[in-house]
């Protein structure tokens, strides 16, 4: 949409055909259905959140930057507001909104938005596009044509993926599809006991054969298959590539981050000193979420009807090192149709970042989650299908 709302603003004769009923079916879902448009985060910070392929989108974001956007959707009457860790959302907090004043505007601007449309082939000449050709048979000529058909994941949406093929058709390399903010499973019946439960201020390491891949910091929550949440799904890119080496991965939870293992073991101690009559589990009221006191007196072998003052010093640092170091082996992730981005996509090394023009085929451009682009969730990835929906709206044109 804001391809299309551009292309025409500069003066192009656009159609923007949608394969769904009525476009912008995953905004309406984004952010909860609240929709975290982008982030206020300063350009280097924000380009940071999409590793390494975060510098192709510098010169988009150059030109269309996340200040931009909120005027742009302030001039449309959507006024935004700021939460959280530089996240702008809609004041409504209305995801519908921001659909509504883009379509609004795509018509305003004198584009054609055509539903029930699927491309189904780009059609090109002697290395020029010449147009596209929908579903039912019907070829609509031009001069440039932009895909902006989406990732893989929550294909009901209607992104299936179908960018990828087009792509490939025409010559452009996929970097192979991941789903990527996507909740892991895990191993054993630990995750399903704890089913429901959400641990805030906790560190999440991931490990891979022995390797530490990454860590997090905040909130991730218990599920039946395993577990998800907001570090959970920022770790799970790192997760799923090793995964995909076949790796072994284990998640280790820090539920005490804030004390290394020295305070921890005073403070430990301190306890079992002040509370030396109660039980092994009634002690452990003080130290964890009533969900976890199972699961701790399991793992920890410790019985759960011991005194404290009974509790062995070998006792006390397997409880520690539990504390700081409460394992769950990962045996593998849900599927595209859970996970809120997809990583990899078209090539950006044959894309030029600065107007987003396919470096193999005239007339064609990319913008949005079909490239391979992905970042974490803050309002990063529906800026950067903003930005390069603008540069590839408006150099199409041109
Ligand atoms: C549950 C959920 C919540 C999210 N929340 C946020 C958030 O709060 N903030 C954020 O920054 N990001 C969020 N994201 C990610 C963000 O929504 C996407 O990265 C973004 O929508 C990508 O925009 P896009 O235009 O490239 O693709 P899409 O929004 O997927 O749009 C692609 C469009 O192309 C159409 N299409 C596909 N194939 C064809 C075809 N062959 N012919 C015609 N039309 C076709 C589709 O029907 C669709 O309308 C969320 C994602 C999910 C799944």
């Amino acid at each position: 949409m804001m391809a299309a709302g551009q292309a025409a603003e500069v003066g192009a004769e656009t159609l923007l055909l949608e394969k769904m009923d009525r476009p912008g079916r995953k905004l309406r879902i984004a952010g909860k259905g609240r929709c975290n448009l982008t982030n206020l985060a300063p350009l280097s910070e924000f380009v940071a959140h999409f590793g390494p392929n975060g510098r192709f989108l510098r010169q988009a974001f150059a030109q269309f930057s996340n200040s931009d956007l909120v005027a742009f959707f302030e001039k449309l009457g959507v006024r935004t507001v700021t939460e959280r860790g530089g996240r702008v959302f809609p004041v409504s907090g209305q995801a519908q909104d921001v659909v509504d004043a883009l379509v609004r505007w795509i018509r305003d601007q004198g584009a054609t938005l055509r539903t029930r449309s699927p491309v189904e082939r780009l059609l090109v000449e002697e290395g020029r596009v010449t147009g596209v050709q929908v579903s039912q048979g019907q070829v609509y000529h031009a001069d440039a044509a932009i895909v902006a058909t989406g990732g893989a994941s929550y294909p009901a949406t209607g992104s299936t993926g179908d960018g990828y093929r087009l792509a490939a058709s025409l010559g452009h390399t996929i970097v192979p599809i991941r789903p990527a903010l996507v909740p892991l499973e895990t191993a054993g019946d630990v995750a399903p006991r704890l089913q429901g439960l959400s641990l805030r201020n906790v560190t999440v390491r991931v490990w891979g054969n022995g390797q530490k891949q990454a860590e997090a910091f905040g909130e991730m929550l218990f599920t039946h298959f395993g577990v998800s949440g907001p570090i959970i799904l920022s770790l799970s890119r790192q997760v799923v590539d090793a995964l995909r080496l076949g790796q072994r991965v284990i998640l280790s939870i820090d539920l005490k981050p804030a004390l290394d293992e020295g305070r921890l073991d005073a403070r430990l101690l301190r306890d079992l000193d002040a509370h030396g009559k109660q039980q092994f589990r009634t002690l452990l009221k003080g130290l964890l979420p009533s969900k976890l006191i199972p699961v701790c007196i399991n793992l920890t072998g410790i019985p759960s009807d011991k005194r404290a003052h009974q509790i062995t010093s070998e006792e006390r640092q397997r409880l520690r090192t539990w504390l700081k170091d409460f394992r769950l082996e990962v045996t593998g992730h849900r599927p595209f149709a859970e996970a809120i981005i997809t990583a990899g996509g078209v090539d950006t090394r044959e894309v030029g970042p600065r107007t987003m023009a396919s470096r193999l085929v005239e007339g064609l451009y990319f913008a949005g989650e079909v490239l391979d682009v992905d970042a974490d969730t803050g309002g990063y990835n529906l800026q950067a299908a903003f930005s390069t929906g603008w540069v590839a709206g408006r150099s199409a044109a041109q």
